[in-house]
């Protein structure tokens, strides 16, 4: 197996294919030796699991979850990688490479085609410029994954792993909250990388599960509720709300007398009950 962390060959596996890296697809290539195997041993890379990776590169985490899960299927939409990771991890039987954009696919049909009848993860080192797209379009979908552990910025490792509730927080936590809970797993430098990012990262993991599905009336009510009063988040949670969504401010306030919460609230002090609360509260009055 071609030892894709040593940065002298890699240098010349690129070389030989005429390959310059693209900054529009966010393109950082592993090249540390310890963190590919982390992520897999960590990410449910196992004997019963298909393994969704999104964006192999030239193959180097690709490689260490062929060597552990049942299958891998992995996206990439760069098609001029697709020779290199022909080169690179073309030998593994389990593995099926795809050429295409992680967004335009429909997730539970994309892992029933490739999965039918295992369990699911999903790996990877995301490509920085998409990241919280790439997750929501994920946790959306509905997919029965047990697990997405990734790669991220290490600025969006530390909101996507705030408590709800907090300064921290954002929109993107409360989102991850609804679908699952997240931790960090381990820091990465970004001299890990080729070429090294401007930004350090770290590796997360997501535990999907629904813990908030049956207690919320208006899913997409509450995800507007929250994008808009976290779109303006040094407001009162009454100013963003009226002005972001058109409510009246005296019927956000009598919400939360109800609630036993001050007028002067902002959304980042709630937590994801209260968060909830008020939007079955609001979806039930008449929107002005
Ligand atoms: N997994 C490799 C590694 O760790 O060395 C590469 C990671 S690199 C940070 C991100 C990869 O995602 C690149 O190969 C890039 O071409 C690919 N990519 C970018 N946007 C994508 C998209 N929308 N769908 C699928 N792959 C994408």
């Amino acid at each position: 197996m071609m030892d894709l962390t040593e940065k002298k060959s890699v240098h010349a596996l690129l070389a030989r294919h005429g390959f310059h890296f693209s900054k529009k697809f966010g393109q950082n290539f592993l090249i540390d030796d310890s963190v590919c195997p982390r992520i897999a041993e960590e990410g449910n890379a196992c004997a019963g699991y298909g393994v969704l990776e999104i964006g192999p590169g030239i193959g180097t985490l690709t490689q260490q979850l062929a060597l552990r899960a049942e299958k891998v299927a992995a996206v990439e939409i760069d098609t001029r990688l697709l020779p290199i990771l022909q080169e690179t991890v073309g030998k593994f039987e389990n593995l099926h490479v795809i050429q295409g954009d992680i967004l335009e696919y429909d997730i539970p049909a994309l892992l029933e085609q490739e999965f039918s009848g295992l369990r699911c993860a999903v790996c990877a080192n995301l490509p920085y410029y998409i990241t919280t797209p790439i997750l929501m379009h994920l946790l959306e979908s509905g997919a029965a994954i047990d697990t997405i552990t990734v790669m991220v910025q290490k600025e969006v490792a530390e909101k996507l792993t705030a408590k709800v509730g907090t300064r921290e927080s954002g929109a993107i936590t409360v989102a991850v909250n609804y679908y699952g809970t997240a931790d960090i797993l381990f820091p990465v430098l970004r001299d890990s990388f080729l070429p090294p990012p401007n930004v350090d990262s770290a590796v997360i993991q997501i535990q999907v599960k629904q813990r908030y599905a049956d207690i919320t009336k208006n899913p997409s009510h509450f995800f507007a509720m929250v994008k808009n009063g976290f779109s303006q988040r040094r407001k009162t949670l009454v100013n963003a709300l009226s002005a972001t969504m058109g409510y009246e401010k005296q019927m956000l306030i009598s919400i939360l007398e109800e609630m036993e919460l001050p007028e002067s609230v902002r959304m980042e002090k709630l937590t994801m009950e209260q968060l909830i609360s008020l939007s079955n509260a609001l979806s039930e009055r008449a929107v002005v």
